[in-house]
């Protein structure tokens, strides 16, 4: 177990047990990524698209729009650009999601079943979608 804050990949679902993200460093530091502009998807606004929920890259800062949404720009920045964890901004959310590594992520201390927005990641579907 690390300091209380620390994240940690938190069991998933569906998906197999002990499976490593090599990115959590980049999570810790990505707390401190610049504050999130409260406007919305970066890939949206442009376009005038709706968007369900917000997620932002803790390498960049981009804001993207979830998997649920039409755009799915947070999985498109992840593809253009490489960075491989987003933080959910929803005010109700507190997890983040590793692209490459496909792991559920949590902070230590945390009850991760609490944590994980209903109806996401207890059914075999990634917490992403
Ligand atoms: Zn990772
Ligand atoms: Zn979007
Ligand atoms: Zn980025």
């Amino acid at each position: 177990m690390g300091a209380p804050g620390q994240w940690q990949v938190a069991p998933d679902a569906g998906r197999p047990y002990g499976r490593a993200c090599a990115h959590l460093d980049l999570l810790e530091e990505g707390r401190a990524v610049p504050a999130p502009p409260s406007a919305g998807c970066s890939g949206c606004l442009p376009r005038g698209l709706p968007w369900i929920r917000l997620r932002q890259c803790v390498t960049c800062g981009y804001v993207g729009c979830c998997d649920s949404s039409r755009g799915r720009h947070s999985y498109a920045h992840h593809v253009e650009s490489g960075h491989p964890v987003a933080v959910s901004l929803a005010p109700d959310e507190d997890w983040a999601w590793c692209f490459h590594d496909e792991v559920f992520l949590v902070r230590a201390g945390r009850n991760a079943a609490d944590r994980r927005p209903a109806g996401h990641g207890t059914d075999g579907r990634p917490p992403w979608e």
